[in-house]
């Protein structure tokens, strides 16, 4: 499903439109899916052929709202390069801090879903007990609640995005990263639906049913190999794509 406006502004590279097109998108998408915080949380995706340079959302507008030419360009040090609009602190210093760590990431995303921000604040975290969870259980990491905004906070993501692609942000939210922007919305929807289903088995008060740890080990390798193909994501995402269609178009402008 094609999501590249029919334009190409004369300011920028094809490269960048396409790509603003797509994360436009992919705010519509969590709007759609309910992920939304008001004004709050954030999504990002790094500008093609430009390492140091990435895309976010304008600070102040909803998801809702968003489009392709209304996304601020910002590089790696908090630079703003063109755009509209106000830069969210917070905001750059999680992503900036992933940017510079994950040389191989191209998109970032950050909510504070209600099912993940509630297993944010356990201990525990998630525990390998359904099929869901399966899919990013092998590529869990965990990240210490730190003072938001500050370059302190940023050095430690970029510490803890080393040791996952599916991060709980405890006492916070979650965040997943991507080489795409179908694979990090992928990895948001399997973790988002993870946290669902361990916050239901929770308030059941029954032990769940335990899945085989060689059946635990066996789907990791399986979805790690799925993961490094190109397609990865594409499916849901092309689908999704459809989904917020039918509300309408706008968000290529
Ligand atoms: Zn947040």
């Amino acid at each position: 499903m094609n999501v590249v406006a029919q334009h190409d502004p004369s300011n920028m590279t094809g490269g960048e439109w396409e790509i603003r097109c797509e994360l436009a998108a992919l705010y519509r998408i969590c709007d759609l899916y309910g992920w939304t915080d008001s004004i709050n949380t954030h999504l990002s995706a790094r500008v093609p052929c430009e390492p140091e340079s990435f895309l976010i959302n304008n600070y102040g507008v909803l998801f809702s709202e968003i489009t392709a030419s209304s996304l601020v360009k910002v590089d790696i040090h908090g630079k703003i390069q063109s755009g509209p609009g106000t830069l969210n602190s917070a905001g750059f210093t999680i992503h900036g801090g992933i940017y510079k760590a994950r040389p191989d990431v191209n998109c970032v995303m950050h909510t504070h879903t209600r099912p993940g921000t509630g297993i944010a604040v356990l201990k525990r975290g998630l525990r390998p007990i359904s099929q869901d969870v399966l899919e990013v259980y092998d590529e869990l990491a965990y990240h210490e609640y730190g003072q938001p905004s500050q370059e302190a906070e940023g050095l430690a993501l970029g510490v803890s995005c080393q040791q996952g692609d599916s991060i709980i942000l405890r006492n916070h939210g979650l965040l997943t990263v991507g080489a795409t922007i179908p694979g990090a919305l992928h990895r948001m929807y399997m973790l988002n639906r993870a946290c669902e289903i361990e916050i239901i088995a929770r308030g059941l008060g029954e032990d769940p049913t335990p899945i085989d740890p060689g059946v635990v080990a066996e789907y990791g390798r399986r979805i790690k190999r799925q993961r490094a193909t190109p397609e990865f994501g594409m499916l849901e995402w092309r689908a999704a794509i459809r989904q917020i269609e039918g509300r309408g178009t706008n968000w290529r402008q």
